[in-house]
């Protein structure tokens, strides 16, 4: 071959390699392995039933009823997001709360099934009152034999996560927040000088959890309430919509039926966001979601006012689902949906100290464990106390619990494994870096109550030992580590 015709021959090739680029990008973008150079977005979700059999108890209340029926199933929700680089899940699953080494052992056999690593992984609980325990017999040491429901757990988690895996698809994602003040309330109130409001404990408190409706002695709420609900909203190219994400400050929300397993508001909201959003029947199903976000002290009574009318069971939830559904309905409509966002995660591992009872508290409870059982009691959960006392003494000194940032663009996520006060939410609210920024609680552990500091002096059921167990300094530290990471994330 002489010299001229390398030449042309050179040229030829280098004109094929030009002309073929767009269309290999082109290729790339709409390939299951992602490209590197071209950004995409993609999302997946999906549901697994979670519902436990009947016959073991209901947690959440004073009483534990044998559950004996099934209002509405139960589902841990899942959500997988892919910004080609880094891939974050998001599990909600409708239960009371549920112990880490459960979700720990869920999270390995993702990693093991998919490769997403376990720190980008959050899971967490909505705090529904209508299910059985997937916490062990002491929060604070972790079981290394599961239960049979925890195990089931474990694997309808895990299955769940990987088909949203399966489901990933180039996908939009937006973000937004309504606003639904009527239906929440803070459940702490000071009392008129002169009530009488003992604690378990032998001792007084300053403030009393649901004082009684319309009670004449009340004189004002101890705290604020966050009517905010944060969203973010994920839909296919075409505007199909595969999954949202909301996070309200309620506690749960009731009446219901006695031994009836049921996902409260929390699954009526997911059934009517579906339906407003006109996502009914559609493949891969729509998933709604609502995870809780800061309702340690927030509930949906209010106690000011004497009850105007009697709910049936699941009437007021139906009511309540369907206020804050539209109103996440509405700001969706000004949502901006983005082609591709950045994603981000950094995981945190706090250690605590569990609070401890006084030498005085252990002398008490033991004479309360001998005091007989039709002696006039101080108070009505004396016994109750006097058990968890004992327990808190012999729990672990310290007990360390994950906190976890996420970056969605400019909205900010974070996870905490407590029942968090509505104060803690709105500081942190306050403080992030981020445009937007909620607080999904009941995350990655079940560890009891969070009160600040100064809801700590005031007293009441949430701070009580055995309620509450760790200790009192516990919600400053978890703030200025979560800020200091979302500002690493930023
Ligand atoms: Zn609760």
């Amino acid at each position: 071959m002489n010299e001229s015709k390398v030449k042309i021959r050179y040229f030829l090739c280098l004109f094929i390699v030009i002309n073929t680029l767009p269309l290999q990008a082109k290729a790339n973008r709409g390939s299951e392995s992602g490209a590197n150079s071209i950004r995409i977005f993609r999302a997946g979700a999906a549901v697994s039933n979670i519902t436990p059999p009947l016959d073991e108890p209901i947690v959440g209340g004073w009483n534990s009823p044998p559950a004996t029926h099934v209002h509405d199933e139960l589902y841990a929700k899942c959500l997988v997001l892919d910004d080609g680089k880094i891939r974050l899940v998001f599990v909600v699953c409708d239960n009371l709360g549920i112990a880490r080494e459960v979700y720990d052992t869920a999270k390995r056999v993702i990693h093991e099934k998919t490769g997403i690593p376990p720190e980008n992984m959050m899971t967490s609980a909505t705090h529904t009152h209508s299910s059985i325990s997937a916490r062990g017999a002491n929060r604070l040491i972790q079981n290394k034999e599961l239960s049979d429901y925890q195990q089931f757990l474990v694997t309808r988690i895990a299955d769940g996560v990987r088909r949203a895996v399966n489901n990933l698809e180039p996908a939009r994602i937006g973000w937004g927040s309504g606003q639904e003040p009527t239906q929440v309330f803070n459940r702490r109130y000071f009392m008129k000088p002169g009530t009488r409001v003992p604690n378990p404990f032998g001792g007084k408190d300053k403030v009393i959890m649901n004082p009684g409706r319309g009670n004449p002695n009340i004189l004002k709420a101890a705290g604020p309430t966050d009517p905010e609900i944060a969203f973010l909203s994920i839909q296919s190219v075409e505007g199909r919509p595969i999954a949202l994400l909301a996070n309200y400050s309620l506690h749960y929300v009731g009446p219901r039926d006695q031994g009836a397993i049921s996902a409260d508001y929390f699954g009526v909201f997911a059934d009517r966001i579906r339906q407003l959003l006109g996502a009914d029947r559609i493949a891969p199903p729509f998933v709604g979601i609502i995870s809780n976000g800061t309702s340690g002290d927030i509930n949906n009574i209010n106690w000011l006012k004497k009850q105007q009318k009697r709910f049936a069971s699941y009437e007021k939830m139906r009511q309540v689902a369907d206020l804050v559904a539209k109103a996440v309905y509405k700001a969706h409509q000004k949502v901006e949906f983005h082609d591709w966002v950045q994603l981000n995660v950094m995981q945190k591992e706090l250690t605590l100290a569990v609070r401890k009872p006084t030498e005085e508290q252990i002398a008490y409870a033991h004479r309360m464990l001998e005091k007989p059982d039709d002696a006039k009691p101080y108070h009505r959960h004396e016994k109750v106390y006097a058990r968890r006392t004992l327990q808190m003494h012999e729990s672990p000194e310290e007990v360390s619990v994950i906190l976890q940032t996420f970056r969605i663009g400019d909205l900010g996520i974070c996870a905490i494994p407590f029942e968090v006060f509505v104060e803690i939410g709105l500081e942190i609210k306050t403080k992030s870096p981020f445009a937007q920024t909620f607080t999904i609680s009941h995350a990655n552990g079940s560890y009891g109550y969070l009160p600040t500091v100064a809801q700590h002096e005031l007293g009441g059921y949430e701070t009580w030992l055995g309620t509450n167990m760790v200790e009192v300094k516990a919600a400053p530290k978890i703030v200025r580590m979560l800020i200091s990471m979302f500002e690493r994330l930023r």
